[in-house]
């Protein structure tokens, strides 16, 4: 929870107001920014901390893990959001698409942030990238380079497991796969990956790795940082277990790169504090932030040289698809279309 001054303020709704001064009253000066975040407490806060530290602008957080864009719409101009911290391009673009956005135009985030990872209108600003990788048993699995597309291949019938086919991750991957081959071939594509499902899409990404801890399959789809979060889970010790089983293979590393989302930033349409959330944002995509950031949840900075922590480094070589995330977003109706289509959540048909 992140309280900087005095005090916690509880809401009713699902969220929790936690701030210091006039939350309410949105003509305050510029000495303040408030944040609406999807990202939980833990992994901004220091990065806050920092900014406060830097710049002297207190900063004000309600953290919710869903509705906080319905919410800025709802509230519209007397809305007292000033910045949307939230995570993949579906949702990044989705909050574009609602009308809840403003542009931001600024020198240092475009100099900092390459364009692939920025919205070509300013509307959203990548921070961390998450690679969508192959975890891949160290037992049954002998291979240390994979495709996407050869999981479509006979060999792994019986042995892939995915959460389900319409989550924003696979939709993000799926969509990239329909930007790089086009639709006709990644229906067949995705077919041919139903197929080989050991059973139907269920459960999260580390549900995934259990299941190959378990045996009942060989190869799953995750995004990194879940490597991270399960082989240091103090709470649920026995996840170190489930990713001591697996290794991370980069999906296309000597073609095109592996597919990656990101984590990013928005500005609210009506934000009462623009000049602090420019500031804000700004300082987000610098390297001390950056570096924080990303470590804080086993992430990737986008900033070029910004070093990634050893941990995730220990995994092996990223090389990330140069694809636009705007050019993903364009394709998500038609990716979740074909997830459909062929029927991916139903399992293999035989
Ligand atoms: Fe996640």
């Amino acid at each position: 929870m992140i309280n900087k001054t005095k005090g916690v303020r509880a809401c009713t709704l699902a969220a929790l107001f936690l701030t210091s001064a006039s939350f309410a009253a949105p003509a305050a000066a510029e000495g303040e920014v408030n944040i609406y975040s999807y990202r939980q407490p833990f992994l901004i806060e220091p990065l806050l901390n920092a900014f406060t530290k830097e710049t002297g602008i207190e900063t004000n957080v309600i953290f919710a893990d869903k509705g906080l864009g319905e919410r800025i719409k709802a509230e519209g101009a007397n809305s007292p959001a000033d910045v949307l911290l939230t995570v993949d391009i579906g949702r990044l673009d989705g909050a574009k698409e609602m009308g809840i956005t403003q542009p931001v135009t600024s020198d240092v985030i475009e100099a900092n942030i390459p364009a692939e990872y920025r919205d070509p209108d300013g509307h959203w600003i990548g921070l961390t990238t998450r690679a969508r990788v192959i975890y891949a048993s160290k037992d049954r699995v002998e291979q240390d380079t994979i495709t996407y597309e050869e999981l479509a291949d006979e060999k792994w019938r019986g042995r892939i497991c995915t959460r389900s086919g319409q989550h924003v991750y696979s939709i993000g991957l799926f969509a990239s796969v329909v930007a790089h081959e086009g639709a006709e071939a990644t229906e067949e594509w995705l077919a041919g990956v139903r197929d080989n499902l050991a059973s139907k899409p269920s459960g999260n990404d580390r549900a995934q790795v259990k299941s190959i801890y378990a045996g009942e399959c060989d190869i799953s789809l995750g995004n990194t940082y879940y490597m991270g979060k399960m082989l240091t889970n103090e709470k649920e010790p026995e996840q170190k277990d489930w990713a001591n089983s697996v290794k991370i293979l980069f999906p296309n590393a000597e073609g095109r790169g592996t597919h990656v989302n990101i984590a990013g930033v928005m500005m609210a349409r009506h934000a009462p504090h623009p000049d602090a959330a420019k500031k804000l944002i700004e300082f987000l995509t610098s390297e001390e932030a950056q570096r924080i950031y990303a470590d804080s949840n086993y992430e990737y900075p986008v900033k070029p040289g910004v070093p990634v922590s050893d941990l995730v480094a220990s995994w092996g070589e990223l090389t990330p698809d140069s694809l636009p995330l705007a050019e993903v977003a364009k394709n998500r109706k038609t990716a979740s279309e074909l997830v459909d289509k062929v029927g991916f959540n139903d399992g293999p048909s035989s």
